[in-house]
């Protein structure tokens, strides 16, 4: 048995941080550099550090839309993302089979940014913050084993890592979130849209015909499905989410049969699809921790405080309105595990989850299940959609709540 004294040096000798965050995907390694650039020393712990990854054709298999606000904030930080982004100039949203559509341009947004939004692939956005936090965060390849709190600071235990101590861990360990559950909160899970559970594919796509910088969202009867425009000028990321049985059964199909379900589903945009590449799965759920500074010294950000349906694209962008708002409320001076210093942050990200999750489930409501398919809800729905393509108003309004600008984002 160890004696006390011991004990006390070993405590000496683990390394001390003003914070630490767990997880390296986009959102804890944005938390860790905002934290960095308020001056912060800063630990990152990750079990699988980022890597560049792609599929077949040439790009990842998933991507995020990051909006000009969150790109601004990456900006901020000192990230140069400009080879890593594809501008989406125009978005057309549309019912499969209706006749209405909306469709957004950049200008739409009465001017500000070039584009409506940006998108990055997932891994390669990663990779670049995790080489950009080499000399300004301590960069820890381990997997965290277990959270203890202590009078002033959090203890985290690592496996093949000796443990370090933090004022303050930001969890940003992702959906299934081992922080979250070390702190016993409970996440919370809004019900099912009408047609009940569901998953999301993701893939690449090639078209016949240039993407022309369109991302394109189609209101199928069990799900929307989107196509993102990629570098290459005819490579799509596509994320087709629906009722978890017609998911399953399309990814039974060999590519042929599922390049023809999704052409037929996209409604043969930029002229069909060509070929596609593999196919990836996700479980889509909308949860909300119950609450987001379980602990005094422990704040929850991205997908481990909640998950988002990926209809609106929303989720890294709210994860990255989590780091901003860390790092500014860190610039302020004192212990970042004071009582009380990140109840505020509790309170207002969690208020934009819940408001993000009505409208996606709002949004599902409308257009997926039986219930809402009979031929007069239909046309009821084609018709607003088209007295709102009719307004410029209402579609600036639109278009800058997307983009992360407009007053819900405040
Ligand atoms: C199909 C699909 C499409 C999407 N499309 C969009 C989109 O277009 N726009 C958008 O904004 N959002 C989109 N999202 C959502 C978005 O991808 C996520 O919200 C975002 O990636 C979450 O980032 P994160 O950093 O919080 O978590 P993650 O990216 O999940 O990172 C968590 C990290 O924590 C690490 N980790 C976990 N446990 C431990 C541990 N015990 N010890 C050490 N490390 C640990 C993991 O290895 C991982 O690297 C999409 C999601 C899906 C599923």
């Amino acid at each position: 048995m160890r004696q006390p004294d011991n004990i006390a040096a070993m405590i000496q000798d683990e390394q001390n941080y003003d914070a630490a965050v767990v997880g390296a995907g986009v959102v804890g390694l944005a938390a860790a550099l905002a934290l960095a650039a308020a001056g912060r020393s800063v630990a990152v712990v990750e079990r699988n550090p980022p890597r560049r990854a792609s599929g077949a054709l040439g790009s990842d298999l998933r991507s995020v839309a990051l909006t000009p606000a969150s790109l601004d904030f990456l900006r901020s930080l000192g990230a140069d993302l400009d080879g890593a982004l594809t501008p989406i100039s125009t978005m057309r949203v549309w019912e499969h089979d209706g006749a209405g559509a909306l469709r957004f341009a950049s200008a739409d947004s009465q001017n500000e940014p070039a584009a409506l939004a940006w998108v990055a692939a997932n891994s390669g956005l990663a990779a670049d913050l995790w080489a950009l936090g080499a000399g300004r965060l301590e960069l820890i390849e381990a997997s965290l084993d277990r959270l203890a709190q202590e009078r002033d600071a959090v203890r985290l235990e690592l496996a093949d890592a000796p443990p370090i101590r933090a004022g303050l861990v930001v969890a940003a360990d992702g959906p299934n979130s081992f922080c979250r559950r070390s702190t016993s909160t409970a996440a919370r899970s809004a019900p099912p849209p009408p047609n009940g559970r569901q998953r999301a594919i993701a893939t690449v796509a090639r078209m016949i015909e240039s993407h022309c910088h369109t991302a394109w969202q189609c209101f199928g009867r069990t799900g929307p499905v989107a196509l993102l425009p990629l570098a290459d000028e005819r490579a799509v990321s596509v994320i087709w989410s629906g009722a978890a049985s017609e998911q399953e059964a399309l990814l039974g199909l060999d590519d042929e049969r599922f390049r023809a379900a999704l052409e037929a589903a996209t409604e043969g945009v930029a002229g069909g699809v060509l070929a596609v590449d593999e196919r990836l799965c996700f479980p889509v759920t909308q949860t909300l921790a119950a609450d987001l500074n379980p602990w005094p010294r422990v704040l929850l950000a991205g997908d481990a405080a909640r998950t988002l349906h990926p209809l609106a694209g929303q989720g890294v962008n709210l994860g990255l309105e989590d780091a901003r708002q860390i790092g500014a409320m860190a610039t302020a001076g004192g212990d970042l595990g004071a009582a009380g210093r990140w109840r505020t942050y509790a309170r207002e990200r969690r208020r934009r989850s819940k408001l993000m999750m009505t409208l996606m489930r709002g949004l599902l409501s409308a257009y997926c299940g039986q219930a809402v398919n009979g031929p007069w809800l239909r046309w009821a729905r084609n018709s607003v959609v088209r007295r709102i393509d009719a307004s410029p108003t209402a579609k600036a309004q639109l278009a800058r709540e997307a983009m992360g600008l407009g007053a819900l984002a405040a």
